[in-house]
């Protein structure tokens, strides 16, 4: 027997509908590329992401075209992500910080039919514009006024006089909540980078489930700063999270040193944060030597790499901040876990809190976890086993758009390519990474990448990228070479050799170490795991 309730899509529209409805008075403060703070609200959001409605219209994209941004965190780009979703497009974020021969690779991938940027990306923009060959209208997020007259851009369009063309009014359409609203690119281990294509349903169901007080606990209480990019996983959902709530919102835009987030806290009374530990380690080191402390900050949701356990103190035990770890992914929203407390664990000693701050967390309902051994067996939740960890639920990936590197699960189930324990109480920790990348500051550095620079000198036989520990950077990567015989290359030649190969600046190795031999499996595949080991006295340059 059927059920007898009302049948209705869950469509981002709906988001900001409600938004616009329920709390259209509450704000959002953003700092602007041009150094100012802009504020306005959700009401104001609603008028202008139809009027991106009506714009994306008038420049006839289809439905399920791709738009893509390059822009900060901020009320345009918001603007973008309810017009291009709630009208039947999908938006696709590119990270700014890649090469631009990888956004190039990834704008054609996507089929990008439109680019709206932040003017700080027009160099990024003047250098790739040729060879996007599926854009057809470049967009500077300005006003008309502020459109460079020389940027060698054919008909470079400004954001606000677009808009100022169109009406408030637009009738969101309805459609299916399995089409697709959004896409994010993530670095692949092996080949090119893959997008996780996300639906309408399953970010409508990852936003309720993030709101959730044993989630990220998100209420229109909280005045939110989301650090982490919006080119990042939809900035881990919170946009959509925060429409759904009625929250503050309060954007950085391209400031993200300690003082300028510690200064924007403070003025707009942020009560929750949210960032990879990179930002908080930049802020916590601006605070301490200035003596400074929050006056309104209460919570921060911090992820995309290990939290380190003297952050959790630092900001407990020093400021009074709770510290929610979480882990995720690209591929799964990104949220899979967080980690919260149970009633039964408030009566623990602080220490022994805090061996369970550290771990990654409980699995949030939609999501479903287990760990496996090398023969393919589950293995017991004890806290001690440890295997690849595997998820599935509805808003992790069923495969990569367009169906790159073929079926992604194993019986249904993603794998992570993180390797984890499960304690008897569902808290898990991830322990290894089995997958052959490097995370430095939140962002993906492809390991592969590195190698086959290295390989392409003729002086090198073999090359290895692992990441080594860092304090700022989590882990910054360093490659191991062995030099062809009688051949010679320095250490400085190598790295001089990075210049002008397609890797961002940052992706370069801060170190290369010369090794005899690297490590080998049965089959060929090069061992890091005993590289990392022969290497554990290794220290990085100017540490
Ligand atoms: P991304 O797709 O860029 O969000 O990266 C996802 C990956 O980042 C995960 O598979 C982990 O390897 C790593 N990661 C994310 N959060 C955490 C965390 N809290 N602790 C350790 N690693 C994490």
């Amino acid at each position: 027997m059927l059920g007898l309730m009302q049948s209705q899509p869950l469509l981002i529209s709906s988001l900001i509908h409600f938004a616009e409805r329920h709390h259209g008075d509450a704000e959002i403060v953003s700092r602007r590329v041009e150094g100012d703070l802009h504020r306005y609200t959700w009401r104001d959001v609603a008028a202008r992401s139809r009027q991106v409605a009506n714009t994306l219209d008038s420049l006839k994209l289809g439905f399920g075209d791709r738009v893509a941004t390059l822009a900060w965190n901020g009320y345009r780009h918001l603007e973008l992500y309810f017009g291009v979703s709630g009208s039947g497009r999908v938006l696709h974020t590119i990270n700014p910080r890649l090469h631009p021969d990888q956004i190039v690779w990834i704008a054609n991938h996507a089929e990008d039919q439109v680019l709206f940027f932040d003017m700080s990306f027009l160099p990024i923009v003047q250098a790739v514009h040729a060879r996007c060959t599926t854009v057809k209208h470049w967009v500077a997020l300005c006003d008309a006024d502020k459109l460079p007259a020389d940027s060698g851009i054919p008909n470079l369009l400004s954001y606000e006089a677009l808009l100022g063309q169109q009406p408030t009014g637009y009738a969101w359409p309805s459609f299916d909540e399995n089409c697709a609203s959004s896409m994010c690119y993530t670095s692949g281990t092996t080949g090119n980078p893959k997008a996780a294509l996300y639906s309408h349903r399953s970010t409508i169901l990852h936003a309720y489930a993030a709101a959730l007080p044993d989630v990220m606990c998100l209420s229109a209480r909280d005045a939110i700063l989301p650090v982490v990019p919006m080119f990042h996983v939809n900035a881990w959902g919170i946009p959509y999270s925060a429409a759904l709530t009625g929250a503050k919102l309060v954007f950085p835009g391209p400031a993200l040193d300690g003082k300028s987030v510690y200064e924007l806290i403070e003025a707009e009374k942020v009560s929750y944060a949210a960032g990879v530990p990179t930002v908080w380690q930049m802020l916590l080191g601006h605070m301490k030597p200035n003596n400074l402390r929050f006056s309104t900050l209460k919570r921060t949701v911090i992820g995309g790499s290990a939290c380190p356990p003297a952050m959790i103190t630092a900001f407990n035990d020093d400021y009074g901040v709770e510290v929610l770890h979480a882990w995720g992914m690209t591929e799964m929203s990104p949220l899979g876990t967080l980690c919260t407390l149970k009633n039964k664990h408030l009566s623990l000693s602080d220490a022994d809190k805090m061996k369970i701050r550290l771990k990654q967390g409980r699995a949030i309902y939609g999501v479903d976890m287990k760990i496996v051994g090398d023969d393919g067996t589950e293995l017991p939740w004890d806290g001690k086993a440890f295997g690849d960890l595997y998820v599935k639920g509805p808003w992790i990936v069923r495969e990569y758009f367009k169906g790159e590197g073929g079926d992604p699960l194993k019986d249904g189930w993603f794998p992570t390519g993180d390797v984890a324990t499960i304690d008897p109480d569902g808290y898990m920790q991830i322990t290894d990474r089995s997958k052959d990348v490097i995370k430095s500051g939140g962002e993906w550095i492809s390991s592969i990448d590195i190698e086959n620079i290295a390989v392409a000198h003729p002086a090198v036989a073999m090359a290895a990228c692992v990441g080594m520990p860092h304090p700022k950077w989590d882990e910054r990567p360093i490659v191991a070479v062995v030099k062809k015989p009688g051949a010679e290359v320095t250490r400085e030649e190598l790295l001089e050799f990075y210049k002008g190969k397609a890797v961002a600046k940052w992706q370069v190795p801060d170190d290369v170490v010369f090794v005899e031999a690297i490590p080998l499996g049965a089959t060929g595949k090069m061992l890091k795991t005993r590289l990392r080991e022969m290497l554990k006295d290794y220290k990085l340059p100017g540490l």
